[in-house]
C-alpha cells in the first residue's frame, strides 16, 4: 500500500505499547504493578453517572451540534470565566471527544509547512508528532530537573524566529508534574505579545495541583485572544473513557476548528455532554478527595524513589506522575524502563517516551493505591540492588 507521505511523520503514545507487554507477561501469569497508564484509578463520580444514565434513558441518543450543545457550551464558557478569571462568550468553546482532538484540530487549523512550533521536551508526545504531521518544523524547549522542570525564558526566547507560530505550554505537565508560576506565564506572554505568536495552553490538569492555585496565561491582559485553552473531564473528573474535552479560543479559529470536528466525528455523544454537564454544575467533593488522595500516593511514592539507589526525584507540583532522575544507575532510560518490566514486575514509562530530553529519567503514574505503589516501590529497590 502506498500510504501519504505525511504518515510518516506522524508519531505515537508509548503507554500503550508498555501495556500490552505487561499485559502479555500478565497472560503468563506474571504479577504486573501498572505505574505506566496515566488516568485516575477513581470511578466516575456517581451523580456524573446516574446523569449520563437518565440522558440516555430520555432519549438523548441522536446528533448533537458539532460545537456542543448551546446548554453544554454555557456551562463550560461560565466554568472557564470563573475559575481562569476572563471573559469567555459560548461562541469560543469547541467541545470535544477528550482534550487529545484540540491538540488535532487547533494544529491542523493552524500549522503548515514553513511554519515553526515550539513545544516542552519532555512533554506530552502528541504535541511533537502533531506537529511534524502538519509539515512545520518542531522546535523543543527543555525542561530541566534543576529548575523545577520550567523553561529558562532566554532559552525560550532564543528559538523564537519570525517563523514561529504557535507555543505549547503545559501546566501542570506530563510527564514531569511540574507547574508553571505567573512570572512563567508573563515571560512567554512577553514573547508572544512581541512576535505575534499564539499559544495552545494545555491545562488538562489544572485541577490536579498541589501548591497554590492553578494559573492560566489567558488572565494576561491581551493574552485570551493569543490562546487556545485546553481543558477536559478525563483527569478532573475520571472521565477518560467517557471521551469529553473543549478548547477555549477566538471565535474565528473556533469556528475552523468546528468545520474539523464536522469533517471528522460530526459531534460528541449526546449523553456524554449531558453528563459533563452534571460533572461542572453538580457537587465537586469528589474532585477534592481525588486530589488529596494522590497527594499522599505522592508523597509515598517520592520518598520511596529518593531511597533507591542511583535515583533522585523532585516533588511533583501537579499531574499524578512521578519522574525520577535515573543517570546514577549507570543504565539508560529504555534498559531501566524494560528491566523493571521484566525483573521488578513493574510497568513505567522510559522517559524518551516523551522526547529526547526525557534520556536519565522515567516516568511513573501514581494513580494507583498506596499498597501497589509500596509494592512496587520494594520490587524496584530489589532489583536495581541487584545491579
Ligand atoms: N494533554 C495532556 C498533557 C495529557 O497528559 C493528556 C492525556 O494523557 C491529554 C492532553 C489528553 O487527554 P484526553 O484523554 O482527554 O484526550
Amino acid at each position: 500500500m502506498k500510504l501519504a507521505s505525511r504518515m510518516s511523520r506522524l508519531g505515537t503514545e508509548t503507554a500503550f505499547e508498555v501495556l500490552a507487554k505487561a499485559r502479555a507477561l500478565e497472560a503468563q501469569g506474571r504479577e504486573i504493578v501498572h505505574l505506566e497508564i496515566g488516568e485516575p484509578d477513581f470511578d466516575t463520580p456517581s451523580h456524573v453517572i446516574e446523569a449520563g444514565v437518565k440522558a440516555l434513558r430520555s432519549g438523548k441518543t441522536h446528533y448533537t451540534p458539532s460545537a456542543g450543545t448551546p446548554e453544554m457550551r454555557k456551562v463550560v464558557a461560565d466554568y472557564i470565566s470563573e475559575t481562569r478569571r476572563i471573559n469567555v462568550t459560548p461562541d469560543m468553546v469547541v467541545v470535544v471527544p477528550g482534550g487529545k482532538p484540540i491538540i488535532f484540530y487547533t494544529m491542523t487549523a493552524l500549522l503548515e509547512e514553513g511554519d515553526e512550533a515550539i513545544y516542552p521536551n519532555p512533554g506530552y508526545p502528541i504535541y511533537e508528532s502533531m506537529i511534524n504531521f502538519t509539515g512545520a518544523k518542531a522546535v523543543p524547549y527543555r525542561l530541566r530537573m534543576e529548575n523545577d522542570f520550567r523553561f529558562d525564558p532566554d532559552e525560550l526566547r532564543s528559538l523564537v524566529t519570525p517563523r514561529t507560530k504557535l507555543i505549547v505550554i503545559n501546566s501542570p505537565a506530563n510527564p514531569t508534574g511540574g507547574v508553571l508560576s505567573m512570572s512563567d506565564m508573563e515571560a512567554i506572554a512577553e514573547i508572544c505579545l512581541k512576535n505575534d505568536i499564539m499559544v495552545l495552553a494545555d491545562e488538562i490538569y489544572s485541577r490536579i495541583i498541589y501548591e497554590g492555585e492553578h494559573v492560566s496565561i489567558t488572565a494576561i491582559p491581551g493574552m485570551q485572544e493569543k490562546t487556545i485553552l485546553l481543558d477536559g473531564h478525563s483527569k478532573t473528573y475520571a472521565m477518560t473513557g467517557w471521551r469529553l474535552g473543549y478548547g477555549v479560543m477566538p471565535v474565528e479559529l473556533a469556528e475552523q476548528v468546528t468545520r474539523l470536528q464536522t469533517n471528522a466525528v460530526s459531534c460528541n455523544a449526546a449523553f456524554t455532554l449531558e453528563a459533563g454537564r452534571e460533572a461542572i454544575l453538580g457537587p465537586q467533593d469528589d474532585v477534592y478527595k481525588m486530589v488529596e488522595a494522590f497527594r499522599k500516593r505522592r508523597d509515598v511514592i517520592v520518598d520511596g524513589l529518593n531511597d533507591i539507589p542511583g535515583f533522585k526525584c523532585l516533588k511533583p507540583k501537579g499531574a499524578f506522575y512521578a519522574f525520577p532522575n535515573i543517570e546514577g544507575t549507570g543504565m539508560t532510560s529504555k534498559q531501566m524502563a524494560d528491566y523493571l518490566l521484566n525483573e521488578a514486575g513493574v510497568a513505567v514509562l522510559s522517559g524518551t517516551s516523551f522526547g529526547a530530553y526525557g534520556e536519565g529519567f522515567l516516568r511513573l503514574s501514581y494513580a494507583n493505591s498506596i499498597e501497589n505503589l509500596e509494592k512496587a516501590l520494594k520490587n524496584i529497590r530489589a532489583a536495581v540492588e541487584k545491579l
